[in-house]
């Protein structure tokens, strides 16, 4: 299967990586749409939210304690956490992503 999100996952393709998990990882966004822009991705190949499983709640909930986690430890006071499902929703990369941005009015900057 050809999928950027898990070939960056495996450290196959390169990216600008700001923290990792044994289920997660996140890295920024190569077209940023605000000062910060990181995406959130669990490891394990999922293409959208509408694809998640009944069974799939905890990595569902991992998905967001991460982008808290990262959003603190980049400074965050304020961001905005974003899942873009299917192409109608704005969807272009087939692989479960949290769309995390913020870094205005010199939020994080210092
Ligand atoms: P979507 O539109 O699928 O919700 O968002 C895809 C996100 O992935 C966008 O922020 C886009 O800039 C980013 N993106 C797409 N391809 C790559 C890539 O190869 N590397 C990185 N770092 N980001 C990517
Ligand atoms: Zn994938």
């Amino acid at each position: 299967m050809d999928c950027i999100f898990c070939s960056i996952a495996k450290h196959e393709s390169p990216a600008d990586i700001v923290a990792e998990t044994p289920d997660m990882i996140v890295f920024k966004s190569i077209k940023p749409s605000a000062p910060i822009h990181l995406l959130v991705v669990p490891r394990r190949h999922i293409a959208s939210v509408a694809d998640l499983a009944d069974t799939d709640s905890e990595l569902a909930g991992e998905v967001i304690q991460t982008a808290r986690r990262v959003a603190r430890d980049q400074g965050l006071e304020g961001y905005k956490l974003i899942f873009n499902v299917g192409r109608k929703g704005g969807q272009a990369v087939d692989h479960v992503h949290l769309h995390l941005l913020g870094g205005w009015q010199g939020d994080a900057e210092e």
